[in-house]
C-alpha cells in the first residue's frame, strides 16, 4: 500500500552569532528603517509596541520571533543541543506508524574563500561536518550526512549567499576535499538560493537527488506581501512553476524549475517554522491524500543553529493532528535517498569498480552503469593543493586518464580519489595515497 515519507533535511552551518546590533541592522537593511539596538526597542517591536507604521510593524514582529533570534553562537552551546537530538529521550518523543524514531538528514555546509565574517561562522573544511559525522557513527538512528552549499557571494561576507556557483571553485573544492580527506561523496543536494542553469547542469554531473522545489500556491502574492529592500521578489528559492502537489519530477537543461529531460529526481521541501515558504495544516493533508495513489515524499527543512526541538514540536503537532484524518494512511521517517527510491520504485543495484594505474594511466571500471556522465576524479597533489579534473569516457562504464605534462604527473600526486553515485542511489569513494609502496584503494560505500 502508498505511504508518505517524511524527510527532515537540516542545513547544518554550525553556529551562527546574531547580536542585538546584528538584529536592528538586518530591521535598517530591510526596511530602511534606523531603530536604536535595546533590548527595550526589541521588546517593543516583538510586542508590536513600537510606533512604526503597521505594514512593517507586523513585517519586523515576524522576523523578530525569538526563535530566529536566538541561534545558537558556538560550538559549546550547539553541542550540547546536538547531544540532545541524538539521544533516546529525544527520539522516542516522535514515532512514525512503523514504531520507528524520528531520523534526520544533515546537509553538512563548509564555509571557505570568505574574507570577513561578521556573524562568528566557523570557517575551513570539514569544520561543520567533523561535528556531525561523529554524533551520526556513534548512533544507529539511520540519519545520513548529505551536501549544502551557499555559492560565495561577491562581498566574501560569511553569512552572505551569492547567486553564481562559477564565481568561485568552492563547490569543486569542497567535493574534491570531501573525497580525499573524508573518504565521502553526497547523492542528495539541499540549495539555499534557486537553482539556475550554472547550478542544475553541475548538479546533474554527479548528484541522484535535491530537495530544491519549494514552491507553494500563490508564492508570487507570498513573497511579495514579504517584501524587504534586500528580498527582490524571484531571487531567492524561485521555484515558480514546479509542482506543489508533492510529487517529484526531472528538471529541464537549462530551466530547472520545469519538468524536463534531465536524470536527478528533485523533490519539494518546505520550512517548518519560517515566515515564509513554510509547512501547514493544508500541505499535510495534501501529502497523506496523494499518499493514498502513491508513494510520496514530504520533505521539511530547518536550521542547526536554531532551536530544533522546537521546529520538531511544530512539524509533528501538525503531522499528528492531519494523520487522525487519514487512519488508514501511514506514514514513515525516511532519510532522503529512501525515500526517492520508494517514491520513483528505483531497481537495486551493486555497486563497485574496478580501478588501476598502469604506466601513466589511471583506468576505471564501473561493475554496473553509474548515475551521470563519469566518476568524480579528486586529486591531492604533493604541494597540497586539491584538484579536479574530467575523465576520457570510454564507454558507459569504462573511464582512464592520462597523467602527464599537460595534466599532472605521477610523481608530483599524494592522493588520488574517485567517487560516484549509482542508478539506486548508492554511494561509493575510492582513495588511494599512490606515495606508498603496495598502496590499496581505501573502499568506501554509503547506502
Ligand atoms: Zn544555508
Amino acid at each position: 500500500m502508498p505511504s508518505l515519507y517524511i524527510v527532515i533535511a537540516v542545513d547544518t552551518e554550525g553556529p551562527l552569532e546574531e547580536k542585538l546590533k546584528d538584529t536592528f541592522q538586518r530591521i535598517n537593511d530591510y526596511y530602511a528603517i534606523n531603530i536604536n539596538p535595546s533590548i527595550k526597542n526589541l521588546k517593543n517591536l516583538q510586542n508590536g509596541n513600537y510606533k512604526i507604521p503597521k505594514y512593517e510593524k507586523e513585517k519586523i514582529k515576524e522576523i523578530l520571533n525569538p526563535h530566529f533570534l536566538n541561534t545558537f553562537s558556538n560550538w559549546k552551546e550547539l553541542n550540547k543541543q546536538t547531544k540532545f537530538i541524538f539521544s533516546k529521550k529525544f527520539r522516542k518523543n516522535y514515532i512514525d506508524n512503523a514504531n520507528k524514531e524520528i531520523i534526520f538528514d544533515w546537509y553538512c555546509l563548509d564555509h571557505i574563500n570568505f574574507k570577513t565574517n561578521p556573524r562568528k561562522r566557523d570557517l575551513g573544511h570539514h569544520k561543520v561536518y567533523d561535528k556531525y559525522i561523529k554524533y551520526v557513527n556513534k548512533n544507529n538512528f539511520g540519519d545520513q550526512m548529505q551536501w549544502h552549499f551557499h555559492p560565495i557571494p561577491f562581498n566574501l561576507k560569511a553569512n552572505s549567499t551569492g547567486n553564481n556557483i562559477n564565481f568561485t571553485s568552492s563547490h569543486i573544492e569542497i567535493l574534491t576535499r570531501k573525497i580525499i580527506d573524508r573518504n565521502w561523496f553526497p547523492s542528495s543536494f539541499r540549495p539555499t538560493s534557486s537553482i539556475r542553469t550554472d547550478l542544475n547542469l553541475f548538479l546533474e554531473q554527479w548528484i541522484p537527488f535535491d530537495l530544491s522545489n519549494s514552491n507553494i500556491k500563490n508564492y508570487e502574492i507570498q513573497q511579495r506581501k514579504n517584501s524587504r529592500i534586500t528580498s527582490v521578489y524571484g531571487l531567492d528559492n524561485d521555484s515558480r512553476g514546479a509542482p506543489i502537489d508533492w510529487s517529484i519530477y526531472n528538471p529541464d537543461v537549462l530551466d530547472t524549475r520545469k519538468k524536463g529531460n534531465l536524470k536527478r529526481y528533485i523533490g519539494r521541501c518546505l520550512n517548518v517554522i519560517s515566515y515564509n515558504l513554510a509547512i501547514n495544516e493544508k500541505e499535510v493533508i495534501a501529502a497523506f491524500q496523494r499518499s493514498k495513489k502513491h508513494n510520496t515524499l514530504l520533505s521539511v527543512t530547518l536550521h542547526d543553529f536554531r532551536n530544533i526541538t522546537n521546529e520538531v514540536n511544530h512539524l509533528f503537532e501538525i503531522i499528528k493532528k492531519v494523520g487522525h484524518k487519514f487512519p488508514n494512511q501511514k506514514f514513515y521517517w525516511s532519510n532522503t535517498v529512501n525515500a526517492f527510491r520508494k517514491c520513483i520504485g528505483l531497481r537495486k543495484q551493486q555497486i563497485s569498480a574496478k580501478i588501476k594505474i598502469s604506466s601513466n594511466i589511471l583506468h576505471i571500471n564501473s561493475k554496473n552503469k553509474i548515475w551521470g556522465f563519469q566518476p568524480f576524479l579528486a586529486i591531492q597533489t604533493k604541494m597540497n593543493e586539491y584538484i579536479h579534473d574530467n575523465l576520457i569516457p570510454d564507454s558507459e562504464t569504462k573511464w582512464r586518464y592520462s597523467f602527464d605534462k599537460e595534466s599532472i604527473e605521477l610523481k608530483n600526486i599524494k592522493k588520488i580519489g574517485i567517487a560516484f553515485n549509482n542508478l539506486y542511489g548508492s554511494t561509493i569513494v575510492y582513495v588511494a595515497d599512490i606515495t606508498k609502496n603496495n598502496y590499496k584503494w581505501k573502499v568506501n560505500k554509503y547506502n
